[in-house]
């Protein structure tokens, strides 16, 4: 990556202390999102990860990953698909549940969002333990589309997740702006 874009994006992202418990050091991209200068940088880097894979629809997962996926897909004039938490999508869905620190979550994408053939790039804005990761690459595979790499802004490199990713990904790559 840019190390100038990784800079400018850095020092847009607020560390907030035990939020939103104690022990947390929480990535607060609010700032990055109001700056017109970063937040555009940020989505024409993701724009053009997009075209670069040769990915024909942009994934963004609930609930940051979409302000980060949907402008991005559009800058690449690409469509975009939400992954969402479990009983917000009407109609068919591919469902997949996995682990939190106390108890489980469950993502779910609409069986008919895909066309056949699809090549896929995921976005999300924070690589933590890679739960919420790994599952959406399941819920890809099984939704038929072909993955083609997954981008996110951030990466907590104290955290497993990148390792835990590595048989989700079929070879496909794992980037960090
Ligand atoms: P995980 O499934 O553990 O990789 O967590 C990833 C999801 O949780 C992402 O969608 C993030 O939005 C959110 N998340 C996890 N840890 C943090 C953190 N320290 N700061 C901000 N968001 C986080």
């Amino acid at each position: 990556t840019d190390p100038a874009l990784s800079e400018l994006l850095n020092s847009r992202i607020r560390d907030v202390q035990d939020y939103p418990k104690p022990g947390v050091l929480f990535k607060d991209i609010a700032p990055l999102l109001a700056d017109a200068e970063a937040f555009g940088a940020l989505t024409r880097a993701l724009a053009e990860r997009a075209k670069e894979l040769g990915a024909t629809k942009v994934v963004g997962l609930e609930a940051r990953g979409f302000v980060l996926a949907a402008p991005a897909a559009f800058a690449a004039g690409l469509g975009f698909v939400p992954i969402r938490k479990k009983g917000k999508l009407p109609g068919a869905v591919f469902a997949r549940s996995y682990d939190l620190e106390y108890g489980s979550a469950t993502l779910e994408v609409q069986c008919d969002a895909f066309e056949p053939g699809e090549k896929v790039l995921v976005v999300d804005d924070v690589l933590a333990t890679g739960g919420t990761i790994a599952a959406s690459l399941d819920l890809v595979q099984e939704a038929g589309a072909e993955l083609v790499g997954v981008v996110v802004l951030m990466e907590l490199g104290f955290l497993p997740g990148r390792a835990k990713l590595v048989p989700h990904l079929h070879g496909a790559p794992l980037e960090t702006l």
